[in-house]
């Protein structure tokens, strides 16, 4: 089957040609029927280098992957061939405490993981090629009615990542309450799908792309700001100075996340999606009273299941573009150079 690989760090991923996988026991293979294009895989060719996270090219690029159960290993049951399936992204051991929760996005005993904190696509082969070997069969997840593989695909991480950031922030975001997006791309703008459709708070929407804002808007955003010197000051000024409840950055520079400390109110959320590699000097003085600042990663099962029921019901629609494997690298060049809205899709 054909497949795009990536062959080392800082490299371009290539067209090649491999064996279909065949499924060992308890093993399930999927026919591929989308497969989203990240961020994180530019990152992956362009800023990481070896050390950088527990695993290594080459591997099949493809963390985002939706499709049809082609074939079942030994002792798989609860899944018939044919049907339709999302597949969960972070591949934990699935015995440890947080495993067993289902949050596998932070499993605690990685060395017995498929592979150590990452998955298909991260490590391991995913789901740019025709098909794709899942470790496990508690990794695929049926789709709900109403749910084709193409609009599932993205939900799998930029739907499930920023479900996951909102989701821990729910108690912060009442009616009168204020969220703000920044960077509106992939994960962004399904961040103000999700925060529309499970929340009723007032959401502000920061790019430096108009055609990101026209996206935001396009999914209920109350306001839009092309971000510059004085976003902070706009961002204060349209919550009668107050400053917002919670912050989401889907970039992680230095300049977004300056931006995000000066734009929250105390008491509020600051989290940090982007893997741009932006730092935050910290000082007793620097940030709101009682800020909270972290990161996330990915999501778990259960909120896999709830994003696919957001996706099935209409209330999340992320924007696709979609494009034959022939055509991922242009996706790609197109995410790097901006002229990208939404999600790109590779349907094999
Ligand atoms: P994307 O390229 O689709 O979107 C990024 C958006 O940010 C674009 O609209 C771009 O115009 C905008 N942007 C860039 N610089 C900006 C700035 N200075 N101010 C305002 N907006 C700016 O990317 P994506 O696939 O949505 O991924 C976003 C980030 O999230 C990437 O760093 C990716 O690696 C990361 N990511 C993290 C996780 C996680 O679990 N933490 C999961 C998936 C992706
Ligand atoms: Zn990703």
């Amino acid at each position: 089957m054909r497949a795009l690989r990536l062959p080392g760090w800082k490299t371009q991923p290539e067209l090649v040609d491999v064996d279909e996988p065949t499924p060992g026991p308890g093993q399930v293979v999927v026919k591929i029927g989308g497969a989203g294009a990240c961020h994180s895989d530019l990152h992956l060719m362009h800023d990481f280098d070896a050390g950088a996270v527990p695993w290594n090219p080459p591997f099949i690029l493809g963390h985002e992957n939706a499709g049809w159960v082609h074939a079942l290993g030994a002792g798989v049951t609860g899944l018939e061939v044919g049907q339709p399936v999302a597949v969960y992204g972070p591949w934990g051991c699935g015995v440890c405490a947080r495993c067993r929760v289902g949050a596998e996005n932070y499993c605690e005993n990685p060395a017995a993981a498929p592979v150590p904190g990452g998955g298909g696509g991260l490590g391991l082969d995913g789901g740019m090629a025709e098909y794709e070997l899942v470790p496990a069969a508690r990794f695929v997840v049926p789709l709900p009615d109403g749910l084709d593989p193409v609009r599932a695909a993205p939900l799998t991480d930029a739907g499930l990542t920023p479900y996951h950031a909102i989701r821990r922030s729910w108690s912060k975001l009442p009616p009168g309450s204020t969220a703000v997006v920044i960077g509106v791309g992939g994960l962004g703008h399904i961040a103000v799908q999700i925060l529309k459709a499970t929340t009723a708070t007032r959401v502000i929407a920061v790019d430096t792309r108009a055609e990101a804002l026209r996206l935001a808007e396009e999914g209920g955003a109350d306001l839009t700001l092309r971000s510059g010197a004085d976003t902070a000051e706009e961002i204060r000024a349209a919550t009668g100075g107050r400053g917002a409840d919670v912050v989401l950055d889907f970039v992680g520079a230095e300049a977004t996340m300056r931006l995000g400390a000066a734009a929250a109110r105390t008491l509020g959320d600051l989290t940090i999606v982007g893997i741009a590699g932006g730092t935050l000097p910290v000082n007793f003085f620097s940030v709101p009273y009682e800020l909270s600042i972290q990161t996330t990663y990915w999501g778990s099962r259960p909120e896999l299941i709830e994003v696919l029921e957001l996706g099935a019901r209409g209330l999340v629609r992320p924007k696709t573009t979609t494009y034959g494997l022939d055509d991922a690298l242009r996706a790609y060049a197109q995410m790097q150079d901006g002229t990208l809205e939404g999600r790109a899709v590779i349907v094999p």
